[in-house]
């Protein structure tokens, strides 16, 4: 499906000078005609009507300027009009379903979350989806021409050319068709990659990654992935799985991973694993203020692990100290390979802060090379939890503004 939306007036909207245009009025907006002509190269009279058919189809508004004019008249400036137009973002994770609206800023209006029926097949999965969007658009009384695309940021090994999750591990599902399915439920362009590269796509537009030409995204939650950033641009590698930083192997002789290898940096750092870690150590006869909840329900939250660890709880203390070592030498040996200027980590286990980023930071510090960027490279993601739901929006939002580009 054309990635033009319907509406006439916008045919042709993909078109590389539009976008381009579109794009500097979004960065650097208020700006004058003149001013676009400048800076893109192109004519005044290209300029002229390719502005014109925007401010047709209220993408862009014109306004009066303050700028200073060789004329004495003030100019007309224009800037983006973010009120028309919306993007549905989909994060597609094997507890929740988050979905969020945003508009051409980036900026989200709209989210809610929907948790997923225990193991759904793939027809649920799909039947999940299409109810999200639904109830997005009924929600919020939006027209179906509004809409200029749905984004899907999907866990797992994910096909974004043809649309499909090759492999969810954590619903046990596989290629399912998730592009077509909901292009042809709601005829509205979907694109899809995967969630942690998703991520990082958002990082780089609006989070800690903007404007830094090489750095990798490190997210941890039920698993742990990456998204890899070289020279502006996002690395998918020749299967589109690049970045899988949560089965390389820490230690040789280490627990099995659900990957079914051994010693992966999944099954030390993950949330499970440090829920996994003090449970064992329970079990094993370790005192913990935790041993009083381990029977009650299976309902283990992350959180509680925390603020065990804030009382002092030397076994949540531990549990913690242990994944952040480990997270430290993955960390350290994606370090030494890429160089990267910046490593921006995402997921609730670093609400823990310190407790968890000072053995990142020491084994860093330990185990890169002299060239490399230090411990103070390493920063925690400031998108929160619907990073991904907003890099779902920000991969419509490239293929409107920049559409080839990053
Ligand atoms: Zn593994």
């Amino acid at each position: 499906m054309s990635f033009i939306p319907k509406t006439g007036s916008f045919e042709g909207m993909k078109s590389l000078n539009k976008s381009a245009i579109m794009n500097l009025i979004r960065l650097q907006g208020p700006i004058s005609r003149a001013e676009i002509a400048k800076l893109t190269k192109l004519t005044p009279p290209t300029v002229g009507s390719i502005v014109s058919e925007l401010l047709e189809a209220d993408f862009i508004k014109e306004e009066t300027g303050f700028a200073k004019s060789q004329g004495g008249r003030k100019p007309i400036m224009l800037t983006l009009n973010s009120t028309n137009y919306f993007i549905i973002g989909i994060y597609g994770s094997a507890e929740v379903i988050t979905t969020v609206i945003s508009n051409l800023d980036g900026e989200i209006i709209y989210s809610k979350d929907k948790e997923v029926w225990n193991t759904p097949s793939e027809e649920e999965f799909l039947t999940m989806l299409k109810e999200c969007i639904q109830d997005t658009l009924d929600e919020n009384d939006l027209l179906h021409s509004s809409i200029i695309g749905i984004g899907v940021a999907m866990h797992g090994l994910v096909d974004p050319v043809n649309g499909i999750a090759i492999f969810a591990p954590h619903l046990n599902l596989s290629n399912i068709p998730i592009k077509n399915t909901l292009e042809d439920e709601f005829s509205i362009p979907v694109l899809m990659e995967n969630d942690v590269r998703a991520l990082t796509l958002a990082e780089s537009w609006y989070g800690k990654g903007k404007d830094v030409s090489d750095f990798i995204c490190i997210s941890v939650g039920r698993g742990i992935g990456s998204g890899i950033v070289l020279n502006h641009k996002i690395y998918n590698g020749a299967y589109n799985s690049a970045g899988e930083i949560g089965h390389t192997i820490v230690d040789v002789n280490g627990p099995r991973c659900k990957c079914g290898n051994y010693g992966c940096l999944e099954a030390f750092s993950s949330e499970a694993a440090v829920l996994e870690r003090v449970k064992r150590g329970i079990r094993l006869g370790r005192d913990s203020i935790l041993a009083a909840e381990i029977n009650e329900d299976n309902r283990w939250d992350i959180e509680m692990i925390f603020r065990a660890a804030e009382k002092g709880d030397q076994l949540a203390l531990e549990s913690l100290e242990e994944s952040g070592r480990y997270l430290g030498l993955a960390i350290a040996n994606f370090i030494n390979i890429f160089t990267p200027s910046k490593v921006i980590l995402e997921g609730k286990l670093f609400d823990a802060g310190d407790l968890i980023l000072s053995p990142i930071r020491t084994m860093v510090e330990r185990s890169t090379l002299k060239s490399s960027p230090g411990p103070e490279a390493i920063e925690c993601s400031t998108l929160g939890k619907k990073g991904m739901a907003v890099g779902a929006c920000t991969l419509v939002l490239r293929s409107l503004f920049k559409p080839g580009g990053f």
